[in-house]
């Protein structure tokens, strides 16, 4: 640990011979000056903190400005200095920083999720405007962590769970493996002491054996470099007590059940070797599909690269194995920091993905005003169950597992997201629901006509798209409620006004409306239209005190007709039961069906497979089959989607005419310059004619899917 200042300069002139060491001086002055009656909870002068911080900067390579500001980093917190000062000294670019950290300090006392969640966004938001400001505080809160043996126990877990919970997954974010894994193996031991000394007794037990078995593998993996003449390093370690923990948390096993303790990893010099090696580790040994990672070809949003492998040895050992280059390991140990050039513009660094995974954060945040909510977005969105997708023109996206096209649209964009109406994974046309897999090449449909659904909510699983459909959802809602309730209100208002012979103007209603109620008057039609307020005549009474009070018909729904349908299909028991068709489903003569009884529409015949009836009751669920003696047309409905050429159309409705069905309707839509999509309505008597047509649709040339939609019958 660096104690001196002269230390921390030979540092930072051994990878820049030409650094402003008066800068580096002043700001160590200062920071001095400021500290000098203080010290550390350990008793030890405070200077060696700052020291140790700047330190830090220095191993990461980082310029002067940002070692400087390491070195200045607790003087406006701490001491009597205020950032004007500073900026008087420094100057704008070095007293920005030092506030930025500040700011972060000021708010990560308390030990509420919304005091956490708080300091996360905060620590965001200022690592958006300039990265260094959180590398600076990493390297503080690694300073801090290594010294928490002088605090109370109290204050060592908070500061640890705090350092779990924030510090490591920015980190993690950020690409910065090694001081991710510092932060939480420490963190670690003072968060969960009995836990971690349980687990550090266990792996302490199996350490013999391990090496042992490490070194043999070890051995046959250098005979295989060799004979290859693959160049590379073997490391080994047994899994760290941090993800013991978490693992046997998740899964609930013990430490025995625990079976990829072993990690071995080759680095070594070309991609192509990467690939040749685990080729032959492959051959060598047995391997765990479930468990083999691509990284290289699927790198992770943080940047991360690296070829994971689980083999079992004939001993039935199971080994895992990482495989990458020397530049992987560079940027999985460092992350963003790993292409710090000295003295370059930060500006290089803006474009960075990782930051970019950030600025998503917040821009989503804007429309979820809860910090608790924000932290589990993020939280959520740490956890690395991730997969990876390509666009069409070969940019990777990553989501999580269980994503759908409609999460793939929103990552996109939040417009691709609204208007998407179809995707086409590789190459094959799905619909919006179909999970991604990783290596999904997508390409998302859009048209100005489509719009986000209920329905949608189901099928997204990535926090951004989800926020967005809601936003969007409500939004609609918000315009349709205000809608209803105006057209409710004007006829309400004008046939009580007739009925009692009342002459207010527009403008006086409203000004009742406001003085009665206490808003304005469209959150009234609002509300109204939503059916939260609801206007009987006291309510009435209040708004026109000078009308009679007279009774308001409720408005009756009309009587259906009741229909012939209960020819077309056998009730087992019954002869007279009303039967009508299930919308959801809508089947035709011939498809298996059940019918379900309610109270309102007597017996709903649904096709048997239908969801809607796979939950419900089952005395409630009747037997029902095709009456072979009547036939009716029954409508079907598809959306078809096709490539726009002359002479499709004709082609299907060449296709209907031949099996003797009638088209009813016909509408094209417009989905890119050269895809449409046909809504096409068509009479069937029975399955079989159906499937005749439908056989034939899928030979013609240019169609590429046809989805069944639903259809009143
Ligand atoms: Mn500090």
């Amino acid at each position: 640990m660096i104690k001196r200042f002269f230390e921390l300069q030979e540092k930072v002139l051994g990878y820049y011979s030409d650094a402003n060491t008066e800068l580096l001086k002043k700001a160590y002055s200062v920071a001095a000056d400021a500290h000098i009656n203080q010290r550390r909870a350990s008793n030890e002068p405070y200077i060696i903190h700052p020291l140790a911080v700047a330190a830090m900067l220095a191993d990461m390579k980082l310029d002067e400005i940002s070692i400087a500001a390491g070195l200045l980093h607790d003087v406006v917190e701490d001491s009597d200095y205020t950032i004007d000062k500073i900026k008087d000294l420094f100057g704008d670019e070095i007293a920005d920083l030092v506030w930025g950290v500040t700011k972060i300090s000021k708010i990560s006392e308390v030990d509420t999720e919304d005091a956490k969640a708080e300091t996360l966004k905060k620590m965001i938001i200022a690592m958006t405007n300039d990265v260094r400001v959180i590398l600076i505080k990493l390297a503080d809160r690694y300073h801090n962590i290594c010294t928490l043996d002088a605090l109370d126990e109290e204050k060592q877990k908070r500061i640890a769970k705090e350092t779990l919970e924030i510090y490591a997954p920015i980190a993690y974010r950020l690409g910065m493996g090694k001081i991710k894994t510092e932060l939480e193996d420490i963190a670690f031991r003072y968060a969960y002491p009995e836990e971690y000394k349980k687990l550090e007794k266990s792996i302490k037990s199996k350490k013999k054996w391990a090496t042992a078995k490490f070194e043999k593998l070890k051995e046959e993996i250098k005979e295989i470099l060799d004979k290859y003449h693959i160049p590379g390093e073997i490391h080994y370690r047994i899994k760290r007590e941090i993800s013991i923990y978490r693992k046997l948390k998740r899964q609930n096993i013990n430490f025995d059940q625990v079976y990829d303790l072993l990690a071995l990893r080759v680095v070594t010099d070309t991609i192509e070797n990467c690939y040749a090696l685990m080729g032959e580790v492959h051959q060598r040994w047995p391997h765990i599909p479930a468990r083999f990672r691509d990284f290289i070809a699927n790198q992770k949003s943080n940047g991360y690269q690296s070829i994971h492998t689980t083999i079992i040895t004939p001993e039935g050992i199971k080994f895992e194995i990482q495989i990458r280059t020397h530049d992987m390991h560079k940027i999985a140990e460092q992350g963003i920091a790993a292409h710090w050039k000295y003295k370059e513009s930060i500006s290089f660094i803006e474009d960075d993905l990782r930051l970019q995974w950030f600025r998503d954060m917040i821009e989503t945040h804007k429309e979820n005003p809860s910090p608790k909510d924000f932290l589990s977005l993020v939280k959520g969105d740490l956890t690395p169950n991730e997969i990876f997708v390509f666009t069409p023109k070969g940019k990777v996206i990553n989501l999580k597992v269980g994503a759908t096209p409609i999460d793939f649209a929103y990552a996109i964009h939040s417009e691709v997201g609204e208007q998407c109406q179809g995707a086409i994974v590789n190459e094959h046309l799905v619909p919006l629901r179909t999970q991604l897999n990783s290596g999904d090449v997508i390409e998302i449909l859009t048209s100005k006509n489509a719009h986000p659904s209920l329905d949608w909510l189901k099928w997204v699983v990535t926090n951004r798209a989800r926020k967005k459909i809601m936003a969007y959802i409500q939004k609609r809602e918000h315009t349709e409620y205000y809608e209803k309730g105006k057209r409710l209100w004007t006829k309400i208002l004008r046939e009580y006004k007739k009925k009692h012979n009342l002459r207010f103007t527009d403008d006086e209603v409203n000004q009742r409306i406001r003085n009665v109620y206490c808003t304005d008057v469209e959150s009234f039609l609002r509300a109204l239209g939503s059916s939260n307020r609801v206007l009987d005549k006291r309510a009435l009474k209040r708004l026109f005190p000078e009308a009679e009070v007279l009774e308001l018909k409720p408005i009756k729904k009309p009587q259906k007709k009741s229909s012939q349908f209960y020819k077309l299909v056998n009730v087992d028991g019954y002869n007279d039961i009303d039967v009508s068709f299930a919308k959801c489903c809508s089947p035709i003569k011939g498809e298996r069906i059940a019918g379900y009884v309610t109270q309102k529409r007597g017996l709903v015949i649904h096709k048997e497979d239908c969801p809607n009836i796979r939950n419900v009751i089952e005395s409630r669920l009747y037997k029902v089959g095709w009456n072979d003696i009547w036939d009716y047309p029954y409508r079907v409905k598809y959306d078809l989607v096709v490539h726009d050429k002359p002479g499709l159309l004709s082609a299907i409705s060449g296709v209907t005419a031949k099996y003797d069905s009638n088209i009813v309707k016909v509408e094209t839509e417009k989905i890119s310059q050269t895809i449409s999509k046909i809504k096409l309505v068509f009479e069937v008597k029975d399955i079989n004619q159906l499937n005749k047509i439908t056989a034939e649709f899928n030979h013609i040339k240019g169609l590429y899917s046809m989805d069944r939609k639903r259809v009143v019958n």
